[in-house]
């Protein structure tokens, strides 16, 4: 067993850590933050250096170096800042499953553009009314002629505004027949019927674009069907397990940056005459989220190391994303703790780490959920 990164990751990183040091911009974080406004530039910008497409292949344009490659880059990401940095990853959400599910003919229609950045995904599952459970949904697609027609809302779908295509999830069969009745389809922002409302005031991830989208009679061709009819949602599932473990990414990305700030400003902030890291209960306090972060990082190593053998462990992914959450949230309320007042001021870059951690446990799966994902498995396994 190597617990070393090859040479090709770390140079990975260092690259990540270069774009950031160059580009990334504290001042333009807070007002990004504060207008939700996503930096379509900078994405750009880190999409021609690859990052948001390690996973894909290069015969789509992409760079294929697999699954970790993709998690290292949104570690490093989010550890430079917390939203600008999911920002920049985040425009090829559900490419995964073009590439799990997609024709040649989708894949190279697709992703090259993707690939480029000059074109952003998203993936529309999660309806006003359902979200966890999405064995069926409200959103019907009904077949006519060489068409189908689509009609209903997705909610609270990532990139929904600045998105080029979709790929949603509809119902398509009977409702009698949960889990195996319904198919995903690509949709182009382009279709007639096919609104997009934008949602705003979010907790965290600011700079990421989040909206609703409504379908009113939508028409798609045969070809916009990805995979099979009637196997959307065991689709779906198979998309969340793996990409869970890069929501794990963003989180220890996020904890790991929060962590550097408490640990510089408690070397530097005096307090009865010495340093406030040499008091036992926030040096303590330090270590702890260290070892938490850790703990959290190899528990992500090894689930995005199953997907790249393409031996994905569904319990794994569901323990990364799970325990490096929660590591986030902690660690971004350590670090708040450490800075004391400063702290709580949205210019020591802590307290919007401890907005962004949030939502870490509650996209792509909650963690109420991940347990039982885990239950599951261990019924399984003993
Ligand atoms: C910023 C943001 C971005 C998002 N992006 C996307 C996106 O791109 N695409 C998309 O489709 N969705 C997206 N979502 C939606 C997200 O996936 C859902 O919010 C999430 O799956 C939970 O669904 P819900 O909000 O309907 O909560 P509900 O399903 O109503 O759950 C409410 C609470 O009940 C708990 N609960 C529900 N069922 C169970 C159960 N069986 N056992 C135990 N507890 C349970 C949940 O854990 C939760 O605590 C996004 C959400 C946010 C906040």
């Amino acid at each position: 067993m190597d617990f070393e990164l090859t040479k090709q990751q770390l140079k990975l990183k260092d690259s990540v850590r270069t774009f950031c040091e160059k580009e990334f911009d504290s001042k333009l974080a807070l007002e990004l933050d504060k207008n939700e406004v996503f930096p379509m530039e900078l994405y750009r910008k880190a999409a021609k250096h690859g990052f948001s497409s390690r996973f894909i292949p290069e015969k789509y344009g992409g760079i294929g170096e697999g699954y970790l490659a993709s998690c290292l880059a949104m570690e490093e990401m989010c550890r430079a800042d917390s939203s600008l940095g999911l920002a920049c990853m985040i425009g090829t959400f559900g490419s995964d499953l073009l590439l799990l599910k997609g024709t040649e003919e989708q894949k190279n229609i697709y992703l090259p553009h993707l690939c480029r950045g000059d074109s952003i995904s998203a993936a529309a599952f999660t309806e006003p009314s359902r979200g966890t459970d999405i064995s069926t949904v409200d959103t019907i697609a009904v077949k006519d002629g060489k068409e189908w027609v689509i009609n209903g809302t997705k909610t609270l779908i990532t990139n929904a505004p600045i998105a080029d295509f979709f790929i949603v999830l509809c119902q398509t069969g009977s409702r009698e027949l949960p889990r195996k009745s319904q198919s995903l389809f690509i949709v182009n922002k382009e279709a007639n019927g096919l609104s997009v409302t934008k949602l705003s005031n979010k907790m965290g991830i600011r700079c990421v674009t989040t909206g609703e989208v409504s379908f009113k009679d939508v028409r798609v061709s045969e070809k916009s069907l990805l995979g099979k009819q009637g196997e959307g949602f065991s689709y779906s599932m198979e998309f969340f397990t793996i990409s869970r473990t890069s929501i794990a990414a963003q989180a220890i990305g996020t904890a790991q940056g929060a962590l550097e700030i408490a640990v510089n400003y408690a070397q530097k902030r005096e307090s009865a005459g010495q340093p406030i890291i040499r008091f036992q209960q926030i040096g303590a306090k330090l270590a702890q989220v260290a070892t938490e972060i850790e703990a959290a990082r190899l528990l992500m190593y090894k689930a995005a190391c199953s997907i790249d053998q393409n031996k994905v462990d569904p319990m794994l992914t569901s323990m990364a994303k799970l325990y490096a959450s929660s590591v986030a949230v902690r660690a971004a309320d350590a670090a708040i703790q450490t800075l004391g007042g400063y702290g709580y001021l949205g210019d020591y870059k802590v307290e919007r780490a401890y907005r962004d951690a949030r939502v870490t446990e509650i996209y792509e799966g909650t963690s109420e959920i991940q347990r039982l994902a885990i239950l599951k498995q261990l019924l399984k396994s003993y």
